[in-house]
């Protein structure tokens, strides 16, 4: 079986060499073959998932070296194709006593108890698109939001375990995504935050998403409140803010070095912020929203 790696984790395998400035702490995998998806903000296609380069190998070859090495994390990201769920199954029952995520699409609950059997510790719900208004425009050829609505209930009864992939910078109103993170934290799921890139290009304003990141983190805590003029977020009410807010967000250990920006302007942390680092990400937020730090 072919599978793609992440140029990263091709890296952390001694199967590429590159210069890594932050080490994954979760290996990144990709299935190969083509995807009967065409959502419009994808670029797959063109050979890239977000910025990330994917190079394509043997799995067979590679087993040796996934078993041997010591990671956090693995995580199997899907196609939509036929199929997907039982090549991540196969693939999760060669890598035991690892701890395996998996990025789906909306698949069926069926397909879902077959992972978890093969040994899939959680699941991630590429829903990506804060509403059904944005969803319907950029996701083609791909399930509904109803069926994905579907899937993030299923996957909470089936693994417990669930995060969803949220991209922030499709057209979405800051409302929107506000109410959709509440939604999730009330069903119990953990909210994966993206900043909308593409080419190499981040595509949403930096002050926008340092505000989304810390209304997704007091969400996630249970201690903020929110105030809007319109759909337009005006002031977060929070008793603290801490590093984590502005750290790459969804399954433990899952830290996407870079996927979405350039080492020069950071989105997503990929490690522990300094001092210096976490005054100027709350900063960043106080240029678009009141940022009201109060008990
Ligand atoms: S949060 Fe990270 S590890 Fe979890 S499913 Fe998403 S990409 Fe994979």
């Amino acid at each position: 079986m072919r599978i793609r790696v992440s140029l990263a984790t091709a890296a952390l395998l001694g199967l590429k060499n590159c210069n890594l400035k932050v080490k994954p702490t979760t290996l990144y995998f990709l299935l190969s073959g083509e995807c009967k998806g065409n959502c419009l903000y994808c670029e797959q296609k063109k050979g890239r998932l977000a910025r990330v380069k994917w190079p394509e190998f043997d799995f067979e070859d590679i087993l040796e070296k996934i078993k041997n090495i010591e990671t956090k994390r693995i995580c199997i990201l899907s196609i939509y194709n036929e199929g997907s769920a039982e090549r991540i199954a196969e693939i999760a029952k060669k890598i035991p006593n690892k701890a395996i995520s998996t990025c789906v699409n909306a698949i069926g609950k069926k397909e879902m108890e077959m992972l978890k059997k093969a040994g899939v510790e959680r699941i991630g719900i590429g829903l990506d698109c804060c509403s059904k208004r944005v969803f319907n425009k950029w996701k083609k050829n791909v399930p509904s939001w109803e069926e994905y609505m579907k899937a993030l209930k299923d996957a909470k009864e089936v693994f417990g375990k669930v995060s969803c992939h949220l991209i922030v910078g499709l057209g979405e109103s800051d409302k929107e995504v506000i109410d959709l993170m509440k939604k999730l934290k009330k069903d119990g799921i953990k909210i994966s935050l993206f900043a909308f890139s593409m080419g190499l290009e981040t595509k949403v304003e930096l002050e926008r998403y340092r505000a989304i990141q810390i209304a997704r983190y007091a969400i996630e805590e249970g201690i903020g409140k929110f105030y809007f003029e319109g759909e337009k977020l005006k002031e977060i009410k929070v008793p603290i803010i801490e590093k984590d807010a502005f750290m790459t967000a969804g399954c433990p250990n899952c830290n996407r070095p870079f996927y979405n920006e350039r080492v020069s302007k950071i989105y997503n942390y990929p490690y522990e912020l300094s001092e210096e680092e976490f005054i100027k990400a709350v900063k960043e937020a106080e240029k678009y929203a009141r940022i009201c730090i109060t008990n």
